[in-house]
């Protein structure tokens, strides 16, 4: 069972609206197990509808359609699908009663214009419509069932799970599809998918793709089964797959990210003292990013303790006790640097843990040996003898892009390493 979506409007085309209608008619066809073909969008232009209806109805099992069925004259969605059906439009007088009693109602008279909302195909049934004029149109032609309804979101939400869910959910018998995202950081999309390997071929059900955004490389995986229950295992067996194939690489699903998992793990209370963790920052090249992450989370005081900006080599002197010797020696982007601004925050905080950034962000900056995208990160925490005293882990990373998205992978990059600190494993990169 599969559909085409067709969104008209000359607004959606020039891109003044985003077409969200689609996306939401999407989600809800997945529930039912209705698969989507397409989302096919065109401007409120006759012989346009009717070539995207005509070019759409071989292929799908429906097709629902959304916008062009007001009363002006750039509306021409019914005027389209009449033409393609080869069928005259009909007034269909109950519908006409129904307008002009909606503008009495409302002391007016209904203007001629709206007439042509209780047009119809001849052959197609009007689906009223509780929320406003335009009535909606249920349709066959071949075998695919065509449904038109209002192109405002509200409208079409009601028409939609009225009308014209049941019918699909009823011809689907209890079909599903499920979705669920798995979220890593750190690897690219290919190395994700090579160590994926089989788990995305394409005509595997469930299907796992990948996505990027932002340098969080997701898994998605679709379950489409004829039970909830069966699509339910499966996502769950395809879950645990890719997690045997990725181990601690996946950080979170769905609505998860990687601060809320940071800060999950340092509010799960240490065994020996039933407390949680707490974390402080000292950044330079991301500019309190980090600590902003960090204090997104609700309930982030319980984890969070202090941040410094230490952004010239005096700051990170005088507020952080950073030797100017070896900011000499060394440079300000270096793992000399982060190791002693990160053991330093730790002290002066009194936090189990503390991360310490500086970079070359650019877009100037850079030289030969510090390329722009050079970013130093150490994380400190107590030496097992003497918890005044701290073990750092230092790492040097080169991050493409322009400057906000290497102080975004940097702050991502620094709440990795304590994530798999915390984890109590080795980062696979
Ligand atoms: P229409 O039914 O074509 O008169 O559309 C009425 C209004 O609904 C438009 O002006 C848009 O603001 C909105 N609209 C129409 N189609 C969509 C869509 N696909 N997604 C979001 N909004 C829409
Ligand atoms: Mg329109």
């Amino acid at each position: 069972m599969n559909a085409i979506i067709l969104s008209v409007g000359d607004e959606l085309v020039l891109g003044q609206t985003v077409d969200t209608n689609s996306a939401w008619i999407s989600q809800q066809l997945a529930a039912v197990g209705c698969g989507v073909l397409a989302h096919v969008t065109v401007a409120d232009d006759q012989a346009g509808i009717e070539r995207a209806i005509r070019d759409a109805l071989p292929l799908c099992d429906y097709l629902i359609i959304s916008g062009g069925i007001g009363p002006t004259e750039d509306d021409l969605t019914r005027q389209a699908l009449g033409v393609v059906m080869n069928q005259p439009l009909e007034l269909n007088e109950h519908w006409l009663r129904y307008l002009e009693e909606f503008f009495q109602k409302r002391g007016r008279s209904m203007p001629p214009a709206n007439k042509i909302q209780a047009m119809i195909p001849r052959g197609a049934k009007m689906i009223s419509n509780s929320a406003g004029t335009a009535a909606g149109i249920d349709a066959i032609s071949g075998g695919t069932r065509i449904f038109v309804m209002p192109g405002v979101p509200k409208e079409m939400k009601i028409m939609f799970t009225r009308d014209v869910l049941p019918h699909i959910a009823g011809a689907g018998k209890g079909a599903v599809i499920l979705s669920r995202t798995l979220h890593t950081f750190g690897l690219g999309e290919s190395s994700v998918a090579e160590k994926l390997g089989d788990l995305m071929n394409r005509t595997r059900n469930p299907s796992v793709g990948t996505t990027v955004a932002n340098g969080i490389v997701s898994l998605r995986v679709n379950a489409r089964f004829d039970s909830r229950e069966e699509a339910e295992r499966r996502l769950d067996e395809t879950a645990d797959a890719c997690r045997v194939a990725l181990g601690d690489l996946i950080f979170g699903q769905n609505d998860e990210t990687l601060p809320h998992v940071v800060a999950s793990l340092l509010a799960n209370p240490e065994p020996e003292t039933h407390r949680a963790r707490t974390v402080s920052t000292a950044e330079s090249c991301t500019g309190g990013l980090l600590a902003k992450m960090l204090t997104d989370i609700p309930g982030s005081s319980r984890y969070f303790k202090q941040g410094w900006i230490t952004y010239s080599n005096q700051s990170k002197y005088e507020r952080l006790g950073v030797s100017m010797e070896i900011i000499n020696i060394y440079g300000a982007v270096s793992e000399n640097v982060v190791e002693s601004m990160a053991a330093n925050a730790r002290r002066l905080a009194k936090s189990d843990y503390a991360l310490a950034i500086s970079g070359i962000a650019g877009p100037d900056g850079g030289s030969a040996t510090k390329p722009v995208g050079t970013v130093c990160i150490a994380l400190a925490w107590a030496d097992a003898a003497d918890k005044k005293l701290s073990v750092v882990e230092k790492r040097t990373f080169l991050f493409p892009g322009d400057r906000e998205m290497i102080r975004d992978r940097s702050a991502k990059m620094a709440l990795t390493m304590l994530r798999y600190h915390l984890l109590q494993t080795k980062m696979p990169f």
